[in-house]
């Protein structure tokens, strides 16, 4: 029995129209999020609660999120929209780390998959494998960003082992979902030809086919979230290429 009255604190929610024009992509920005990555470009997303917050060119406070009932999410992400389109436009769920409220996580996706609503979410992966495995037959499409393939260097650039984020990769790939996989490459701490080795290497033994490449200085991300901004060396196409020929011969 679901219930309905769950809530959780969202930063933000935006509409989108789908790159097919056929309805509206609705992307829910959750707070809240268990790793420090030291590249972070939205730290106040970490902290789970509303705050007030300081802004200095208004010259006034404002909170930094509100507490959304399941309820009131759904009706956001549904306005608008005839009932025959559901399932030609989404839901995106992003921080943070979003499944840090996995309740109300839980709560909206189910409701979602009963109306026939794509899902996605983008997840760092940093989530309990009890509660991970509860809501991955939800997620159509899951976007897992992975930061390093070695243990003690996540723990340095992120503050956790990746340990946990490596099993809930692994128990996805055997998921329905679609899984993709995101690494980004921050100048001076995952971007060096072994990195791209030591990625592939770790990402074939745990059966990924397929990963997406976002240098920090990448401008074609269309979201942004979770990387890197205003790096100080980027990437030149020579040295992504280069990156990219060193991951593709060992990941097949
Ligand atoms: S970059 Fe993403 S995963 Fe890392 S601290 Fe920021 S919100 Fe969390």
């Amino acid at each position: 029995m679901i219930t309905r009255n769950v809530s959780a604190c969202i930063r933000d929610v935006q509409k989108q129209s789908t790159e097919s024009g056929s309805g509206t992509q609705t992307i829910l920005y959750l707070k809240g999020c268990p790793l420090y990555c030291n590249w972070c470009p939205n730290p106040e997303l970490r902290n789970p609660e509303v705050r007030l917050v300081w802004d200095p060119i208004k010259a006034k406070h404002y909170e930094d999120g509100r507490i959304y009932s399941v309820q009131e999410v759904l009706e956001l992400c549904l306005d608008n929209l005839d009932p025959a389109e559901r399932t030609a436009s989404g839901v995106t769920l992003t921080g943070g780390e979003a499944l840090t409220q996995h309740t109300f996580v839980y709560e909206l996706l189910s409701r979602l998959k009963e109306l026939g609503v794509h899902t996605a979410v983008e997840t760092t992966g940093y989530v309990p494998e009890g509660q991970f495995a509860k809501l991955l037959p939800l997620i159509d499409h899951l976007i897992f960003y992975v930061k390093h393939y070695e243990r003690e260097a996540h723990r340095k650039i992120t503050g956790v082992y990746n340990d946990l984020i490596i099993e809930n990769l692994r128990n996805s790939l055997s998921s329905p979902s679609e899984v993709e996989v995101r690494l980004n490459l921050i100048p001076g701490l995952n971007d060096r030809p072994e990195d791209a080795e030591g990625f592939a290497r770790l990402l074939q033994r745990i059966g990924v086919k397929q990963v997406q490449l976002f240098p920090s200085n990448n401008q074609t991300d269309p979201s942004n979230r979770h990387n890197a901004q205003g790096s100080a060396s980027p990437f030149t196409e020579v040295e992504l290429a280069a990156y990219q020929d060193a991951f593709q011969n060992l990941i097949r």
